[in-house]
């Protein structure tokens, strides 16, 4: 930021950012979608939010931005008066992990991955980091039932988590799997294009034709929707293979029509996430080597 220009235009680059940010949020809706039982999701501004409650309390997974918190407590109060206990971060992103903070302050017991703590530190992140971590799964066993939140391989990034609940037949992917563009995988993170795949193998041998997938953006869905894309993810890998044996840079593979039939489906054309320009970049990033 220049601080050279006129005094008026700075006290406005200081303000603006910030009343921006509070417009954007203050039109967002939190809409309480039920899945089965006991378990429902959040849809506001940012990842999916598992909601589970009970006798035992409410069990939460991400929690969005934290100027929703309080909109998200007003939404999980239609479902339940339970005091929020445990509070799980499939990953390290901000619009999963925004609200740490706040619902730490309420009472609520944060719990993630190792990674996830050790990549917030590594990207100097402010987000407030889970409390308790584990290195391969721990269990939680409330309001009926158990809880299994097991790591994925290294997916979307190196701290991903799967929340199943084994009781309902739910499954919380967190964005290891998304059904509102390609896969985003941030490398810088620690995710990977060939762990993806291995991910969502995890994810179908751990489902059944009833199981309910919260992803970790988009609409609830299905084994069979998360073996569509696995397959196209495998259809990409060969084709970036053979792009990668006939000597083609990134640069060029990443014009060269690899996810054409798949992008009018997958591409999302207003960000970098979840574009095919990026997906291609992470699967050079595992393949070229
Ligand atoms: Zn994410």
């Amino acid at each position: 930021m220049s601080v050279s220009g006129p005094r008026k235009s700075f006290a406005l680059l200081l303000v603006l950012p910030a009343i921006v940010h509070a417009q954007d949020l203050s039109n967002v809706e939190i809409i309480v979608h039920p899945v089965t039982g006991n378990v429902s999701y959040l849809e506001g501004n940012g990842g999916n939010i598992g909601l589970f409650t009970g006798p035992d309390g409410v069990f939460l997974i991400d929690d969005q931005y934290a100027p929703l918190t309080e909109k998200i407590v007003a939404a999980i109060r239609r479902v339940s008066d339970q005091p929020v206990r445990f509070l799980i971060n499939t990953h390290m992103h901000p619009d999963h992990t925004g609200g740490n903070e706040n619902f730490g302050k309420l009472g609520a017991l944060i719990f993630g991955h190792d990674n996830v703590r050790i990549q917030m530190a590594l990207s100097a992140y402010q987000e407030e980091p889970p409390l308790v971590t584990f290195s391969e799964d721990i269990s939680f066993h409330i309001n009926g039932e158990t809880v299994h939140v097991f790591k994925a391989p290294d997916a979307h990034t190196n701290g991903d988590s799967y929340i199943h609940f084994t009781g309902s037949n739910v499954i919380h992917t967190g964005d290891v799997y998304r059904t509102t563009s390609y896969p985003y995988i941030d490398v810088e993170n620690g995710g990977s294009f060939l762990g993806t795949i291995k991910a969502l193998d995890l994810l179908i041998e751990v489902s059944d034709g009833n199981t309910k997938i919260i992803p970790g953006h988009g609409v609830l869905s299905n084994v069979v929707e998360v073996r569509t894309v696995r397959d196209m993810l495998l259809v990409i890998r060969d084709r970036v293979i053979d792009s990668i044996a006939a000597g083609v840079p990134l640069a060029a593979a990443q014009t060269a029509g690899l996810t054409a039939e798949f992008d009018a489906r997958w591409a999302n054309r207003t960000s970098r996430i979840g574009s095919p320009e990026e997906l291609l970049r992470a699967a050079y990033a595992d393949l070229a080597r």
